[in-house]
């Protein structure tokens, strides 16, 4: 038998308590019962976006969240600029270039974040931009962008900003009425707990105004009609009845007995004990300007094959990290610190990091990267 871990940026563990009540038997979705559960989720989810807009609930992946920000918001033709620093930026673009948009593409080089001031030169020189579209936290590079920053330029003029804070909502602090943000959207199986199978989407005001005037076609993600729907404490198709009794389970435990604020700190420190431990073990961090707290990216020690450490600490092992994709491939690890994550889900990652490292050739001294991440796991020690 192997026990297994899984310790990658999605899909993250579920707790135990949210697969019970997920495992009911299903109700039926047009019922006082259920809209009351409906209702509830409803709430929880305007506190962890942090507004006052309502939360629109999709069944579909994270993309399916991105790609309705794209269709509700923006006619064919419209420009509109993506930045593009990793494989989630790039899907931006890849999205609003199907449907017709014009597509200024920021590049950003891998592992770092964008200047702000790039986005205002362009901004600047094309009144004619309607949108921004970003990640808050780049999954696959481990980075974290400067919403708040680009929030700044955006929130002056007409032109939206649409971020896709699926591994950042419920992760740090990302207050979306107060930076700013128009559109944020996230996905069930990240920090909410749950399996995969919900996107859930937000529009300012000004975001929803903007919906009666695009022309993009859509009709599943038709977001106003979901909207009035929403109103109701019901979908406009049907729901995914039982990822959404769970998410009730899971915001109660993330708002109400654990708290946001604590919930934030927890996956903070876990990402600060994987960089000391990265550090004490002389491997280099992907992003070490600006680290996600919710992935961290390792350098493997050079001379180790990156992809065989992942599928050994996965197949024989049971620790689960996530490789790296497209430039990185075969050369980092990431170890995810967001959800259902603690203390000794880092402590066991590092130590497994390091026996990996080890078994494929590399002297790396058992202990010091766990010794390293133990210390900064001590600064919160309950009493
Ligand atoms: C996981 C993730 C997505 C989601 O994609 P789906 O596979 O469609 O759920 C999108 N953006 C980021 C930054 C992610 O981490």
């Amino acid at each position: 038998m192997i026990k297994n871990y899984l310790l990658a940026p999605g899909p993250t563990p579920v707790p135990a308590r949210v697969l019970l009540a997920m495992a009911q038997p299903l109700i039926h979705h047009r019922t006082p019962q259920f809209s009351r559960i409906f209702a509830e989720a409803k709430q929880g989810l305007k506190e962890i976006f942090q507004t006052e807009q309502d939360v629109l609930m999709l069944a579909a992946s994270g993309t399916g969240g991105m790609e309705s920000a794209v269709t509700n918001l923006f006619s064919p033709g419209d420009e509109v600029v993506v930045v593009n620093g990793g494989k989630f930026g790039e899907r931006w673009g890849k999205i609003a270039s199907k449907y017709g948009l014009k597509v200024d593409e920021i590049k950003v080089e891998w592992g770092q974040a964008v200047r702000p001031a790039a986005i205002q030169k362009l901004l600047d020189e094309k009144p004619q931009i309607r949108g921004i579209f970003v990640q808050a936290s780049e999954t696959s590079t481990t980075v974290v962008h400067p919403v708040e920053e680009i929030a700044k330029l955006t929130r002056k003029r007409d032109c939206l900003l649409i971020v896709d804070g699926i591994t950042a909502v419920g992760v740090y602090d990302i207050p979306m009425d107060r930076w700013g943000i128009d559109v944020l959207v996230t996905g069930s199986q990240k920090a909410l707990m749950l399996p995969p199978g919900l996107a859930f989407v937000a529009l300012s005001p000004r975001a929803w105004e903007k919906t009666k005037s695009s022309k993009l076609p859509r009709f599943y993600f038709d977001l106003a009609k979901e909207r009035e729907n929403l109103a109701k404490d019901t979908t406009a198709w049907t729901p995914a009845i039982s990822l959404i009794i769970g998410l009730r389970e899971a915001l109660a435990m993330l708002l109400k007995e654990e708290g946001l604020t604590n919930a934030f700190a927890r996956q903070a420190r876990q990402a600060a004990a994987t960089r000391a431990a990265a550090n004490a073990l002389d491997l280099k961090l992907v992003a070490p300007d600006a680290p996600s707290p919710a992935t961290t990216g390792i350098f493997v020690a050079s001379g180790v094959d990156g992809g065989k450490l992942v599928a050994y600490l996965r197949d024989k092992m049971g620790v689960t990290f996530a490789g790296g994709q497209d430039q990185l491939k075969g050369k980092i690890v990431r170890i995810a610190h967001l959800g259902y994550v603690g203390a000794f889900d880092t402590v066991t990652a590092i130590a497994a990091l390091e026996m990996g490292l080890r078994k494929f050739g590399h002297p790396t001294p058992l202990g010091r990267g766990v010794g390293a991440a133990q210390e900064v796991l001590m600064s919160a020690l309950p009493e």
